[in-house]
């Protein structure tokens, strides 16, 4: 029996959430869901959208799975996904990019896992004008936060037996901020190179990575970039594998780790059981092989490609019109 949090969040979040829990329970995982509530639905009850009881309970369990969170625009309402990242460190946004239907996927090649940093680059907001003619924004990098993202790459590709790690930058032209990144790229893969010199590092401009991507995918594994890069990158390899249904994601700190799909909170089609549970439901498949219920994991991973690459019972967003029960059920069946 595992504990863990979950958080079904808004939006097409519970619709999804309760889909992904009934499928790992078919699938024969015990799971104890601590069920906690965030966003801005729960601010009368609580007042506030990010109740204490949610970090409480994650870092009691250290594993969480989370739906999709609406922030509202033009509210001063800061973004509650991106505070449960800040609060529990999770430094590194990591999506694993593979195909698991043919048909949805541009090309048949692509196996990787983007690894992104989370925590500054130039998502640290730190803007302003300069006069009325000129904006700036400043970009921070860090050794430590590039080490600890880079050392993080090196440990899941260990982990998951990869072959490669391609660190990506820009340091050609960002000398300091991105040659900075890349020199502790290196120091850190010099240290692997030492323990495991079966892991394989090379670098690429980030330019240059985008068009390897499309072009020669089954020449890349793990790749580790700055905050920007990632964020961007990780959405080139979305598109490629089929799209925001069914694109999983996780984020990991030291000992945390928060399960959560790429998609938001898609409110044009909440609460009409049309949503795709999927790629949620790929992140939690994430989270099993984190909890070692591989077989588990792989048996979800199978039944889900089955009903995919069959194509009779897929969701509006794929071109279908069954429903999210629907899908559920067929996923069940195949299990
Ligand atoms: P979105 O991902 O919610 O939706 C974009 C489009 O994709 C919509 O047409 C939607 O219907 C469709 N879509 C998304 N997921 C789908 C699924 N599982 N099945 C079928 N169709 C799906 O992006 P958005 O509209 O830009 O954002 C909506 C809200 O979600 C915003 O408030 C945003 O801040 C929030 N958001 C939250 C997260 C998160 O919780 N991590 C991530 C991204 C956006």
């Amino acid at each position: 029996m595992h504990n863990v949090t979950m958080i079904a969040g808004d939006g097409i979040g519970p619709e999804i959430s309760n889909a992904v829990a009934e499928i790992i329970a078919a699938a024969g995982v015990e799971i104890n869901w601590d069920r906690v509530e965030a966003g801005a639905g729960v601010m009368d009850k609580y007042g506030t959208p990010l109740p204490e009881q949610v970090f409480e309970s994650i870092r009691k369990n250290k594993v969480a799975l989370k739906g999709p969170i609406t922030t509202p625009v033009g509210s001063g309402f800061r973004s509650v996904n991106v505070a449960i990242r800040k609060e529990l460190d999770l430094y590194a946004n990591v999506r694993p990019l593979k195909v698991h239907a043919k048909a949805f996927a541009q090309n048949q090649a692509i196996d990787m896992v983007v690894f992104r940093e989370n925590t500054e680059g130039l998502y640290v907001g730190i803007e302003h004008y300069v006069g009325d003619e000129a904006a700036e924004s400043i970009k921070i990098i860090t050794r430590k936060a590039s080490r600890r993202i880079v050392r993080s790459a090196f440990e899941y590709a260990i982990r998951e037996g990869r072959k490669k790690v391609t660190a990506v930058h820009k340091a050609n032209i960002l000398k300091f901020s991105d040659g900075l990144f890349l020199e502790e790229a290196r120091n850190i893969a010099a240290e692997y190179a030492q323990t495991h010199p079966e892991i394989e590092f090379d670098d690429k401009i980030v330019d240059n990575m985008c068009m390897q991507m499309v072009q020669y995918p089954e020449q890349y594994d793990v790749l580790v970039m700055p905050n920007l890069y990632g964020d961007i990158v990780s959405d080139l390899g979305a598109g490629l594998i089929g799209g925001l249904g069914l694109a999983p994601g996780m984020n990991l700190g030291d000992e945390i780790a928060v399960f959560e799909a790429v998609h938001g909170s898609a409110p044009d089609i909440a609460g009409q059981n049309k949503a795709n549970p999927v790629a949620l439901l790929f992140s939690a498949v994430l989270m099993l092989r984190h909890l070692k219920e591989k077989e588990a994991a792989d048996r979800i991973e199978k039944a889900v490609s089955d009903v995919l690459n069959e194509g009779k019972v897929l969701t509006v967003d794929l071109g279908g019109n069954a429903s999210t029960d629907q899908i559920t059920e067929a996923i069940i069946a195949n299990l």
